[in-house]
């Protein structure tokens, strides 16, 4: 590898927006074969809105002033809904995020759960069969739906959508015509997760994963035999970021993304991923 060819690889890369963090990384890029993307502010926007909300004001005051707590997308989605509808918020007494389920607040002495399925099961909750039905075609939607319950009982349920990226159809027709396997993680449920998937063209879902579980996911896939490129926006990202052979961070992402990747798309737009490949192919080529 000359000097030269892969300075100008890199500056080429910059230019379109594209920051490799130093020369090796846009060496080893050209040999991926497999990527891995994150959902949430990956392929979406990652700027959830609430589409519908079922139960009555006080769960809606009680389950809003509980996610001022969280900074999950989801949360400022539901929080962004609540001040529209002009709720007082409450003082939340305690708060607790539960990784890859949902959160957990005491509020005047009420305990609120927020949360999927797990949540409510793994504190006994109630859910009528109607509800799972309801769950279901949210899901069915691409939407992410959140259970309420508060002191032990079921009182609503809240869904929220988040949209693909317009050019996120065209950047995996790309990778897949570049020979390269296009994969989708996340912690968001196996029925929100196909119907997004399917929307952006990816045919390998991998969802229900917990935040602690996606650099396993990564692995797996190595293991596999595969060269591997993550990209990824949270902060739970970050661990699969440093185990894929190449970590892609989204530039509007977290900065814990950022310093965990070895590249950086500026904007987070995806068309930049297939291209990053091919000025690494490009610089090989002028090497060899
Ligand atoms: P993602 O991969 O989409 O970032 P997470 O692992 O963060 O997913 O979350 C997985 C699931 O946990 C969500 O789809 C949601 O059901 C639930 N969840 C996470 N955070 C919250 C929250 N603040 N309020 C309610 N539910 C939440
Ligand atoms: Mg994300």
């Amino acid at each position: 590898a000359t000097p030269t060819s892969i300075m100008v690889g890199t500056g080429r890369a910059a230019e379109s927006g594209i920051l490799f963090k130093g020369g090796e990384h846009l060496e080893r890029t050209h040999e991926i074969n497999a990527i891995v993307l994150d959902k949430t502010g990956t392929i979406t926007k990652g700027k959830p809105e609430v589409t519908d909300f079922s139960g009555d004001a006080e769960t809606l005051q009680l389950l809003a002033s509980a996610e001022k707590g969280s900074e999950h997308p989801l949360a400022e989605a539901i929080v962004a809904y609540a001040a529209e509808k002009n709720i007082h918020f409450l003082e939340v007494d305690h708060f607790a995020a539960i990784p890859g389920h949902g959160i957990e607040a005491e509020i005047s002495g009420q305990q609120i759960l927020v949360g999927n399925r797990k949540l409510m099961n793994d504190h006994q909750i109630d859910i009528e069969s109607a509800t799972e039905e309801k769950l279901i075609e949210f899901e069915t939607g691409g939407k992410t739906a959140m259970l309420i319950a508060i002191e032990g009982e079921y009182r609503g349920i809240i869904a929220v959508a988040d949209t693909i990226k317009d050019t996120a159809p065209e950047a995996i027709k790309q990778l897949k015509e570049m020979g390269i396997e296009v994969i989708m993680l996340t912690g968001d449920n196996e029925r929100t997760a196909q119907a997004i998937a399917k929307q952006a063209g990816i045919d390998q879902v991998i969802a229900q994963v917990l935040p602690e579980e996606k650099a396993d996911k990564v692995k797996e896939i190595q293991q596999q035999g595969k060269k591997v490129a993550m990209v990824g926006d949270g902060v739970n990202d970050a661990p699969a970021l440093v185990t894929a052979d190449i970590g892609i961070a989204i530039g509007t992402g977290t900065e814990v993304a950022i310093e965990a990747a070895d590249v950086t798309i500026l904007g987070g737009e995806l068309l930049l991923i297939p291209k990053a490949i091919k000025i690494s192919k490009a610089t090989i080529r002028n090497i060899r």
